[in-house]
């Protein structure tokens, strides 16, 4: 995982390009981290590099992914606009939810 406030963009950039980043997530509280698409047009939840290019990356709380498995070991859950459906799934059994992604994600 990578943090936008102690990662330049240019590095977070490259990371993209090369597939090394694949997602993005908000870090809130344990409750409210979440990951989700990088592209701002499929997600307007803040995880685009886009969206804080111009502001300050200092007081950012944007993080960065190799994978879904990553963000999901982390404890991130999917956002609710771009993971809608795995975000209903999670919903009716987190833990149950979760090691099940994880064993089909990493099989
Ligand atoms: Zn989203």
């Amino acid at each position: 995982m990578y943090w936008r406030k102690s990662t330049p963009k240019a590095e977070i950039i490259r990371l993209i390009k090369a597939g090394q980043i694949t997602l993005g997530g908000n870090h809130g509280n344990a409750k409210t981290r979440v990951y989700g698409d990088l592209d701002k047009s499929k997600c307007s939840g803040g995880r685009s590099i886009a969206k804080t290019a111009d502001g300050d990356p200092a007081k950012s709380n944007q993080v960065f992914f190799a994978s879904e498995a990553e963000a999901l070991r982390l404890g991130y859950r999917p956002c609710g606009t771009c993971r809608k459906d795995l975000h209903k799934e999670r919903e009716r059994d987190p833990e149950g939810w979760t090691r099940t992604r994880l064993a089909l994600l990493e099989r």
